[in-house]
């Protein structure tokens, strides 16, 4: 049986900044990595990079469509699904190969199959064929991600209930598109769809869009999405799915109107991937479904950790590269570094694109300042909408404790909001600071001068 001083289960951002971490540090990693996925885990091979990748035909898509306004006549021809989808599955094997140059370079061992455990130092892997190995690890880091949350009036078959796993897989417009839950998954594919030609109807229980955010940002993104043509039901429950020919007939709660749809996309959320680890065998602890940790990532059992997805909290990919790498430092350094879960970027890349950062709501302590359509040179000439800034301030010492910016290139944009967070700026700070003429960064100054 191989030994190793690193084992690590599980090949996703978390899994891999810390299996590098480490390795440079000179311990010796494995990574077991489930044969479904190459390395880069949900993030690179379902997840992030993948939707990246459509969501940026789709951006190309609707700037031919709209070309006009720029003094263009270009013929936008229907979406051919099936190539988008090469071009998707392209980038991600691209993606792949560089993650596996960099696994190689750094010494990594890899193995293939699923990790669980059979002791709280020993690793049981299976693969597919259902052959076995066992490895050893003096520390051990579960880094097993995440999966799709399943309705049980609507579980997933496949062919018209769709988890997002398997609707990148599609490549089939539908003519219409059902999208049960207005989180950031849901809203990405809603602008995809709905960019791509399909009627889209999206469903949200509670009463705004990305509903873990500032209100009155989700009720923005409602609007614009409405304005698109997207059918936005908030408030709205869904009491059964009829299957029929093809087709499926939803049934709202407390109404007698139906509506027909060709697919459903199930995105009311992801749960922690760590049923088959047989935590038991280890000693391992779990809270809400997510293997418990402390600050430091560890968990009941001191020399096993869990970072990224299957500890629950924010489930972003930067969150488990960042936990990946504080826990390699502090086994490394013996620092106690922890996540600032408050500067950590909340990122949607819907068309518009909506991004926060820190506290987002008012509160004693906390007022806010908003400002709706920031006038802004570049916003013209792009002929975009102008952007929306709200800021959250610390009343005491006019430091930004949080932001939200709706608009063009509002995931990059929040990234100065992030450093203010993160090194308690005030308004004074970032206002002092020159942004260059003319440029959608410009909208966040204005604000924080107007705030000032
Ligand atoms: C459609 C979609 C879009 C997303 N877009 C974004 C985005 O734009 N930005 C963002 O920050 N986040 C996004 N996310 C979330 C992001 O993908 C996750 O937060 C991130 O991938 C979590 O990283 P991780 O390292 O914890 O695990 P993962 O990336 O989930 O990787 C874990 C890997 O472990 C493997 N595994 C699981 N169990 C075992 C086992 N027993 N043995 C061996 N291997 C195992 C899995 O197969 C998986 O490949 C998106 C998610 C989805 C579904």
């Amino acid at each position: 049986m191989q030994t190793f001083d690193v084992v690590i289960i599980g090949g996703g951002p978390g899994g891999l900044a810390a299996g590098i971490m480490m390795s440079q540090v000179g311990k010796s990693v494995a990574m077991i990595q489930e044969e479904q996925d190459s390395y880069g885990g949900i993030c690179l091979n379902r997840g992030c990079m993948p939707t990246k990748s459509l969501l940026k035909a789709a951006a190309a898509y609707r700037q031919a469509k709209e070309c006009e306004k720029y003094g263009l006549d270009v013929v936008a021809q229907p979406i051919n699904l099936k190539r988008l989808q090469a071009v998707t599955q392209n980038d991600i094997a691209t993606l792949r190969a560089m993650t596996q140059t960099m696994v190689t370079a750094e010494n990594i061992t890899t193995l293939r199959g699923k990790g669980s455990f059979a002791s709280d130092h020993d690793i049981i892997i299976t693969q597919t064929e259902g052959c076995t190995e066992q490895v050893r690890g003096e520390l051990i880091i579960i880094a097993t991600g995440s999966k799709p949350v399943e309705l049980p009036f609507a579980p997933f078959n496949g062919k018209n209930i769709l988890s997002s796993d398997q609707l990148l897989q599609n490549t089939e417009l539908p003519s219409r598109l059902l999208i049960i839950g207005g989180g950031a998954i849901g809203c990405e594919f809603a602008t995809l769809y709905n960019t791509f030609g399909s009627e889209v109807i999206m469903v949200e229980a509670l009463d705004t869009l990305l509903p873990r955010e500032d209100q009155e940002a989700g009720k923005m993104l409602q609007d614009a999405f409405t304005q698109q043509g997207i059918q936005v039901k908030t408030e709205t429950m869904i009491e059964q799915l009829i299957l029929a020919e093809d087709k499926v007939t939803i049934h709202y709660k407390d109404s007698d109107k139906t509506d027909t749809v060709d697919k459903v996309l199930v995105g009311v959320g992801r749960k922690p991937n760590i049923d088959c680890l047989n935590l038991g065998a280890a000693g391992v602890q779990t809270e809400h479904g997510a293997v418990k940790v402390n600050e430091f990532f560890q968990t009941s059992t001191p020399h096993i950790y869990a970072i990224g997805d299957a500890a629950g909290g924010l489930m972003l990919a930067h969150v488990a590269e960042k936990e990946g790498q504080l826990l390699a430092q502090n086994l490394s350094q013996g620092t106690t570094a922890t996540l600032n879960k408050n500067a950590v970027p909340r990122v949607a890349f819907c068309h518009p694109e909506v991004a926060a950062v820190g506290i987002n709501h008012e509160s004693g302590d906390i007022r806010s300042f908003t400002m709706r359509q920031v006038p802004n040179g570049r916003s013209v000439v792009d002929k975009v909408a102008p952007a929306f800034v709200k800021l959250f301030i610390n009343n005491d010492n006019s430091e930004i404790a949080g932001a939200v910016i709706i608009g063009e290139a509002a995931t990059e944009l929040i990234h100065e909001m992030a450093l203010a967070v993160e090194n308690h700026l005030t308004l004074e700070k970032v206002g002092k600071t020159i942004h260059a003429h003319p440029t959608h960064s410009k909208s966040v100054v204005s604000a924080v001068l107007h705030a000032s």
